[in-house]
């Protein structure tokens, strides 16, 4: 599939992993740091996201600090301020304060790398002791791994992987209906695809035909993939397939699904430009992946 790079990701950025074994002190000159604080980002008064100039006492904790990558030569950290009094906040430079999934005035490369710096500041938040042992562990490769100095285990990012599928019901002559999760708004729907994490011992593909046959009774086949997105909030990637239904005979599960229900591309076309449907959110995956079935046959 063509144009498959979701909102969240860049290929384009440098994370420059080599440079993450590499011990030095940090230089504010050759440095630009994006800062984090329980949930929120900054920026400044032009809501530029990249601070140049910060105090050195944010710099020196360095159990807080993530190396991210390089914009052309500059690199790039994340600090996150969540152990840091209000007392010391507030001598950092006038800011303001946003939540990346309500922040519309970013480009797809600075929400890119503000997820990936989300996923890794939270992750080293919620992994200070040792899964084995229970001591303290120590923050390693610049913040891409952590340590543990008394058994020695070392721990890494993990990311948990959700598969989201569209559903299609093929017809001779005709074009293909799709099955889609419909959810009651004021005076419409918004409607999205159906999704579940995938667990242990499970193929992308299991994954796909237990969820499906859980939330809307149905057995699928034929899946293919399509595309993936980060969702870094705080550690999932969302696999997007495509699979057939043999059967139009779907029951939905009154837990997770409320209604359900079967579009041809025309049909659906229709239903948004009058205004009664909004496909998925915005930048989300479930948007992508219905409106490239609407474009693949109308
Ligand atoms: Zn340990």
């Amino acid at each position: 599939m063509k144009n498959n790079i979701q909102y969240y990701s860049n290929s384009d950025f440098n994370r420059s992993v080599i440079s993450r074994d590499i011990t030095r002190s940090i230089q504010h000159t050759f440095s630009s740091f994006i800062l984090y604080n329980k949930g929120s980002f900054l920026h400044d008064a032009q809501q530029n996201i990249y601070f140049d100039t910060i105090p050195q006492e944010f710099i020196d904790q360095v159990e807080y600090t993530c190396f991210l990558g390089k914009i052309k030569t500059t690199e790039i950290y994340g600090i996150d301020l969540s152990a840091f009094s209000k007392d010391t906040i507030e001598k950092l430079p006038k800011h303001h304060t946003f939540r990346l999934k309500e922040a519309s005035f970013l480009s797809t490369e600075d929400a890119a790398l503000l997820a990936y710096t989300q996923g890794l500041l939270i992750w080293n938040q919620r992994h200070t002791y040792c899964g084995a042992c229970g001591s303290k562990t120590k923050r390693n490769q610049q913040g891409h791994s952590r340590k543990c100095p008394s058994c020695t285990n070392s721990i890494f990012p993990r990311i948990d992987p959700a598969v989201i599928v569209l559903i299609e019901y093929k017809r001779a002559h005709q074009t293909p209906l799709c099955l889609l999760n419909m959810h009651r708004l004021e005076g419409g729907y918004r409607c999205s695809l159906f999704s579940g994490f995938v667990e242990i011992g499970e193929s992308l593909e299991d994954a796909a035909i237990r969820e499906m046959q859980e939330e809307v009774d149905l057995k699928v086949h034929n899946i293919q993939y399509q595309a993936s997105q980060p969702w870094p909030f705080p550690a999932t990637i969302m696999i997007g397939l495509k699979a057939e239904s043999k059967s139009l005979d779907f029951t939905v599960d009154n837990d997770e699904i409320k209604e359900a229900r079967w579009f041809s591309p025309e049909e659906l076309q229709q239903m948004v430009q009058d205004k009664k449907i909004i496909i998925s959110k915005e930048g989300s995956i479930s948007k992508f992946l219905i409106e490239a079935w609407l474009k693949e046959h109308l």
